[in-house]
């Protein structure tokens, strides 16, 4: 919480009366910061790839013109560092296409079920290879929610590719969802769709930090597996627009459980 407000008074006299209006101006210069943080962000994000990229135009130009085998080798690297980016401008513009959104989107009556069914059948490839079985465990009867369909399965394809990614290891990914009739997070009726893994967890300190567009918990781990560190700001973003809410509960070595609690149709 901010301590001291910075308040700008604007004086003005006007036939005699005077007239005084404060502006306070906290909110203003916080939005400047941040946005400055986030282009200083944004061209560190890219300048990474481009700089690589470049050194190994130069290379191809020089040393390695007539090397055959390192010319392959630097084309697929070149080809990684290129996606990286073209990930991090897809992100930047889904991200920028959320903040911007109103609320008053038309909205669909969307079945929780069916949504995440086709949304975990499109990751079952991405499961497979990393050798990971991938379970969705949902109620018999529909479970609906007013929402984005496009948005919300964007939200659990993020969730679901950072469990693949992330918790791997643990050879297990579950999408469990579950209704309330009162859920104390939403103070009415809710949907609960939660994604568990059991891989590597979360060192807990950076949970509270977690969807802070660029943050990572860890670092070299997720440039490694080509993240852009915008993934759960998105996430964040879209359950805030569908009035929801998002958890997230983990250890290390416990694996990491991300919760999503969405408003469901009352009838
Ligand atoms: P990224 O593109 O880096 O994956 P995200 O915003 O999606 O960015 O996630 C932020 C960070 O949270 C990741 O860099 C990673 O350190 C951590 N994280 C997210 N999901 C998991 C998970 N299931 N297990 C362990 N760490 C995770």
């Amino acid at each position: 919480d901010v301590s001291c407000r910075y308040v700008r008074g604007i004086g003005a006299v006007l036939g005699g009366a005077v007239l005084i209006s404060f502006v306070d101006v906290t909110d203003m210069e916080q939005a400047g910061q941040m946005r400055r943080d986030f282009v200083a962000n944004v061209s560190h994000e890219l300048r990474t790839p481009l700089t690589a990229l470049m050194g190994f135009i130069e290379t191809l130009r020089g040393p390695a013109r007539n090397d055959e085998k390192a010319r392959d080798r630097f084309l697929e690297i070149m080809e990684a560092e290129a996606s990286r980016m073209n990930r991090l401008v897809g992100d930047l513009l889904s991200l920028n296409r959320v903040e911007s959104e109103e609320r008053v989107r038309p909205r669909e009556q969307l079945d929780l079920r069916a949504l995440l069914e086709s949304t975990s059948a499109s990751l079952r490839p991405l499961a497979q290879s990393a050798g990971v079985e991938l379970t969705l465990d949902a109620p018999a009867e529909q479970v609906i929610v007013n929402g984005d369909a496009d948005q919300l399965r964007q939200v659990f394809t993020n969730l679901l590719e950072n469990a693949l990614k992330y918790g791997a290891s643990g050879g297990r990914v579950e999408i469990i969802v579950s209704t309330a009739e009162r859920d104390p997070a939403l103070r009415g009726p809710g949907a609960r769709v939660q994604v568990r893994d059991h891989g590597a967890g979360i060192d807990p300190v950076h949970l509270p930090r977690l969807t802070e567009r660029f943050y990572r918990a860890d670092n070299h781990r997720s440039r490694e597996l080509g993240g852009t560190g915008l993934g759960l700001a998105i996430v964040k973003h879209i359950v805030n627009r569908h009035r929801g809410r998002l958890r997230v509960e983990s250890e290390l070595g416990q694996g990491a459980a991300f919760t999503v609690i969405l408003p469901v149709e009352q009838n």
